[in-house]
């Protein structure tokens, strides 16, 4: 069954190529390696296990007919006699890495079972499983995208509260929180978004997760004695190291503990080490962040770019280290509202921004340290390599060159910083002494450890050195003794050392030669003083070799015991590399610094939307002011279609967003009060069917924010009512803004954008409600969008000149026009300062009872499914 060496490439597609009845493993035949493989099997049933046989992984029975079409691989076969074939799969162990990420993005969990003893022909070899890997578990560099933290998340829920501990197997961090609701509850899916969970862990007898909760993730459900709490406080104890919880903070987190007693026995049941000093546990602070839901991650672009341009994260992300960019991306994900936290951020952002000199060094320094929180997590997982250790060698190199760097930096940020990057110096002594300056990328084949660094390795060395010349000294000295001129000395890895003497010469063979090997023209030979030699030599090598991989492990034990430190110097270079990313950003783009209060204040001058800014090129994009304050709260922007309504409401958002991040913002001039909450919804977009399931999605996002505001947040409303009939949509609109307007918790700082134009007499009735207008200018027939924001209302919606710049023909625009001058005509709108009363400019009469109903509503008090109802059975009433 082994197939050492036969050198077989996968072949490229998944079907079977032996034909016969196919058989379960536990029919196949009793070889010992099966024998084997169904106990293995029986302890990992939900895991792919792959069975390391000489150069191959392979896999057998139903994960094989599972795994060969993920991996792309031809699914053959090993017969049975009359019982029939085992179908079987492999792909080769070098090449391993690449295909066991397929199975992990195809959500599969897969356990290696390899070779541990010496290989001895002949003798079935020691097999253990030495790891088991799952989307949630990884924590080497070959599975993982170096931008993205992996999060393995076990969720306990009890008593309508839902414990959360999010574990990082690659940074050690280990996350407790608890959140109110069950598993369907929105805040726990925001809570999981935003902890970029790839596994979630539920217990068994748990209510069944439902579909909603992160639909995409692979999840586990686990026996319910993981999450058994006094086991799970013993667990936390013995990871940490430590006599007891207090100090974590995780007293009113029973649930929480309860999961992390889980996702800890997880991980170890996957094979990760989880030390003291790797394992750092941190309470979640839910007050200290902002909470982003996610159409507002969505529609501000945060992450992800919508359409083809840039995310935020991307147009910001100048870091140097991986880590720098991992946290920049967590950051933006959870901006501050504490007015302290903001401006400490903001000092360091300013200090590096106004020095250029600073900013170079410091960043080749931040480069130098690299990934060091994964190559930490290697070497505590036991997976480094030797370029591995040469990586943190460079590092350590290089956090006491960031220290002197920021030796005279003033802001606190940085100072702190900069005293966490500390190297353990007898770390970074034994890595620069040991391994040599450009290792190889394994150690399998020695010339890691320099020379003269190991007085014992130098011994192994130097005792095969005498063979080896001897050896090298043969081929000559053996020419001349036998007058053989073409007569050579080589070596391969069946035979060893041999002479080689072509036919020709075969007379002259000295008599103590033992033939070895025959070739075309050519004998090989062996004598005893040769193969006494190769013995010294080869003797020597596997010895050297052996002390060399001791060494490398006592570098690779020494970093992961220096763990704690090495961590948190990351952690603290991440913390240099955002703000230095955001300096240079600041710079390079042309940004300032906002003022952060408490005001409850938004005022702007000149600000810009970095993204649009960016796709329009330089020059192009213009600048809009922006004031909310305690007198004029609400801001409802008319405009037509495309006059730039949209973009100006996202860049007010997200100029409070970069202020609250710690990062300079796109403007003259910004004073932004601190936002508890920014709401983004944008209505149905007019390419997508504005059919009753976009509405219903609208109408439960809005009853979402007018529920969770609070008179602190930012709410940004884009063109809400357009999914459905225009009479429903203005008096969804109005109804929305009259209640942030009037509800007592609320009053919160609104950008309404509407191309309901007749919603502008709203501010002659409510005083904090004011208008204002994207500005056109007209020249006869044609509009040109001036995307200027002006004070006052639109007061006509310029539909049919939108309809003029799509090309729609000159025909049907004439007839179009007609029909408005008849229809205005017959049914005058209320411009702003009109005498006609405002409910009139709905085009709803005002004694009508719909309208009476929908005044009275209690919006606040109903569900998104009753308000719906409820809008249902008004518009029902409100047709004739
Ligand atoms: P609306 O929401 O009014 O339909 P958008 O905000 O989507 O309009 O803007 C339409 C387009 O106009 C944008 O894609 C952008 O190219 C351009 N635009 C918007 N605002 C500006 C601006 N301030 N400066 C320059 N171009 C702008």
């Amino acid at each position: 069954m082994t197939r050492r060496g036969q050198g077989r490439a996968p072949h490229e597609s998944g079907v079977v190529s032996d034909p016969g009845l196919v058989i379960d493993l536990d029919d196949a035949g009793s070889t010992p390696i099966l024998q084997q493989y169904r106990v293995v099997k029986a302890q990992h049933p939900d895991a792919l296990v792959l069975a390391r046989l000489g150069d191959f992984y392979e896999m057998f029975g139903a994960d094989a007919q599972e795994a060969a079409p993920i991996l792309g691989v031809a699914l053959t076969g090993r017969g049975f006699g009359a019982a029939g074939r085992l179908p079987m799969c492999g792909v080769p162990h070098h090449a391993a890495p690449g295909y066991i990420r397929r199975l992990l993005e195809a959500g599969r969990r897969v356990a290696l079972w390899d070779q541990v003893g010496e290989v001895v022909p002949g003798r079935l070899v020691d097999r253990a499983v030495t790891r088991v890997l799952s989307p949630g578990t990884i924590s080497e560099a070959d599975y993982l995208d170096e931008t993205r933290v992996a999060r393995c998340a076990a969720l306990y829920c009890s008593g309508g509260r839902t414990g959360v501990a999010a574990f990082d197997p690659a940074s050690g961090e280990l996350l407790l929180t608890e959140v109110a609701g069950g598993l369907d509850s929105v805040p726990l899916r925001e809570e999981c978004e935003r902890l970029d969970v790839a596994e979630l862990l539920i217990a068994q007898d748990a209510d069944a997760a439902p579909p909603t909760l992160l639909p995409t993730i692979p999840r586990t459900v686990l026996p319910p004695a993981f999450f058994d709490s006094s086991r799970a406080r013993e667990r936390i104890l013995a990871v940490t190291a430590t006599q007891t919880l207090d100090a974590f903070g995780l007293q009113e987190v029973d649930r929480a503990v309860c999961a992390a007693g889980a996702v800890l026995a997880y991980c170890e049941r996957a094979r990760l080490t989880l030390t003291a000093g790797f394992v750092h546990v941190r309470r979640r602070n839910d007050s200290a962040g902002m909470r982003l839901d996610a159409q507002t991650r969505r529609n501000l672009e945060l992450v992800t770019a919508l359409g083809g341009g840039v995310s935020l994260a991307a147009l910001l992300d100048r870091t140097r280290t991986p880590m720098g960019a991992r946290l920049l991306r967590a950051r933006l994900l959870e901006p501050l509202t504490e007015p302290l936290l903001i401006l400490a951020r903001h000092d360091a952002v300013a200090e590096l921004a106004v020095a250029p000199r600073l900013r170079d060094t410091l960043g080749e320094a931040l480069a130098a340290v690299r990934d060091l929180e994964r190559l930490v997590a290697r070497c505590v997982q036991g997976s480094a390599g030797p370029r591995d250790l040469a990586a943190v060698r460079q590092a350590c190199a290089a956090l006491p060159a960031i220290q002197d760097i920021l030796s005279r930096a003033q802001a606190g940020e940085l100072t702190t910083a900069a005293a966490r990057c500390v190297a353990p110096d007898d770390l970074a002594a034994r890595l620069r002494e040991l391994l040599v300056d450009d290792p190889p990328g394994s150690a399998r084949d020695g010339g890691c450890i320099r020379a003269e660094a190991d007085p014992q390795l130098d011994e192994l060395v130097g005792a095969g050195a005498g063979a080896r010349t001897w050896i090298a000294g043969l081929e000559d000295g053996e020419r001349q003794r036998t007058g053989i001129p073409s007569l050579k000395v080589g070596y391969n890895r069946v035979f060893g050392y041999y002479i080689e003497v072509p036919n020709a010469h075969r007379r002259a063979v000295p008599d103590e030669y033992v033939r070895k090997q025959t070739l075309v023209g050519a004998e090989r030979y062996i004598t005893t003083a040769l193969k006494e030699r190769e013995t010294v030599v080869l003797g020597a090598r596997e010895r050297a070799l052996a002390r060399e991989l001791e060494l490398l492990q006592t570098l690779t034990a020494g970093v992961a015991d220096h763990a704690a430190v090495l961590l948190d110097a990351s952690a603290a270079v991440a913390i240099l590399d955002v703000h230095r990313s955001l300096a240079c950003v600041a710079v390079e783009e042309n940004w300032v610094r906002p003022l952060v209060d408490t005001s409850g204040v938004i005022d702007i001058d000149a600000g810009r939307h970095p993204l649009v800014e960016r796709a329009l090129g330089p020059g192009r994009f213009v600048a809009n002011d922006c004031r909310l304050d305690a007198a004029e709260r609400i801001v409802v922007l008319t405009g037509p279609n495309m006059a730039g309504k949209s973009t100006f409401l996202r860049q007010v958002a997200l100029l409070a967003l970069l202020a609250q991040v710690g990062s300079f913002v796109p403007a003259e001039r910004a004073r932004i009060g601190i936002c508890d909450r920014i709401f983004t919804r944008i209505g149905a977009q007019d390419d997508l069917s504005a059919g009753l399931s976009t509405f219903m999605v609208e109408m439960a996002e809005t009853a979402a924010i007018l529920r969770q505001a609070t008179s602190r947040s930012l709410v940004i409303l884009d063109e809400i009512g357009r999914g459905t009939s225009t009479y429903d949509g203005m008096s969804i609109a109005q109804a929305v803004v009259e209640h942030l307007h009037d509800a007592p918790p609320l009053n919160c700082r609104t950008l309404f954008a509407t191309h309901f134009h007749e919603l502008t007499v709203l501010a002659e009735r409510l005083p904090r409600v004011t208008n204002a207008r994207v500005d056109v200018s007209e020249d006869g027939d044609a509009i040109t969008f001036l995307h200027r924001i002006v004070p006052g209302g639109a007061d006509r919606s310029y539909g049919i000149h939108v309809a003029r710049l799509a090309g729609v023909p000159a025909g049907v625009l004439v007839r179009a026009r007609q029909l408005l001058a008849e229809l205005e005509r017959e049914r005058p709108v209320a411009g702003s300062g009109g005498d006609v009363p405002a409910q009139l400019s709905l085009g709803i009469a005002p004694e009508h009872p719909v309208v009476a109903e929908l005044a009275q509503l209690d919006i606040e008090g109903l569900t998104p499914i009753a308000a719906l109802n409820k809008l249902a059975e008004l518009r029902e009433r409100a047709t004739p």
